[in-house]
């Protein structure tokens, strides 16, 4: 009986020292990860978390600048209505006027010159002018750059050639910077604004250059809800010399722009 005792007492003694040994080299290692751990979660994740700060603080103070540019006009009914638009928003934009149809709206192209806008010439009678002669060409543009300057005073009036077209070998006829685009939701095609304002969501980014038309009332339509929903998402509006200006490009004339930051 005594042995039994003894034994189980031993056993119970082995049991409890082996319990204690196990729970401690247990605790002891649990412990020092944990420390490690806290350590490691007081350290670099609040480094990394800084860094990301930084970074998206300093993303957050860039301006996401975009360069609205409206194609065709003046056309009165719509070009008015998206002057009324962006003069509520206080959104700047670039219209490239057909040379023909500025002495029908001379008032529409002053508004746009007082209230901030780039005026630019889109030729005289919409032609394209990869299919002209020299001489064609820059009568196409000559005359509408002569008009502009009568109605909206001295000034360059950068180009875009309709439909974008310019044969190479003939920018030296054009003397001024030639501006194209990054964004086109083709809204003359779909005339619905809905469909232009998912086309121009789904691919502006800072720095884009959009193309729109302001003879289109959906054009119009579309662009005054897209300067709403971009705006709160912090893009600011403004001309396309604007924005070649403050992303550090140096316009020349000749060269084709496509977007603020390629030359
Ligand atoms: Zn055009």
């Amino acid at each position: 009986m005594l042995k039994r005792i003894l034994l189980l007492f031993c056993l119970v003694t082995l049991a409890t020292a082996l319990l204690s040994a196990n729970s401690g080299k247990r605790a002891i290692p649990a412990q020092g990860v944990a420390g490690i751990a806290a350590d490691v979660a007081q350290t670099v994740p609040d480094a990394a978390a800084q860094n990301d700060a930084v970074t998206a603080q300093n993303v957050a103070d860039a301006p996401k600048l975009i360069a609205f540019t409206f194609d065709d006009g003046p056309h009165r009914g719509s070009t008015d209505r998206l002057l009324d638009g962006l003069r509520e928003r206080g959104a700047k934009g670039t219209f490239f006027l057909v040379g023909q149809e500025i002495d029908e709206a001379r008032d529409l192209v002053e508004r746009m010159r007082d209230e901030g806008h780039q005026i630019g010439n889109h030729t005289w009678s919409h032609k394209r002018l990869d299919e002209l002669s020299p001489d064609e060409i820059a009568q196409e543009i000559g005359k509408t750059d002569a008009l502009l300057k009568t109605v909206a005073g001295k000034g360059e009036y950068w180009l875009r050639p309709p439909y974008g077209f310019l044969r190479p070998g003939t920018e030296n006829l054009v003397g001024v910077p030639v501006v194209k685009w990054s964004v086109d939701p083709r809204d003359w095609e779909s005339r619905n604004a809905p469909k232009i304002i998912r086309a121009v969501t789904d691919a502006v980014q800072p720095g884009s250059i959009v193309l729109l038309h302001d003879i289109y009332p959906t054009s119009v339509e579309a662009a005054l809800q897209l300067i709403d929903a971009l705006s709160a998402d912090g893009y600011q509006f403004v001309t396309v010399e604007e924005l070649l200006r403050r992303n550090g490009v140096t316009p020349a004339p000749g060269v084709s722009y496509r977007s603020g930051d390629l030359q």
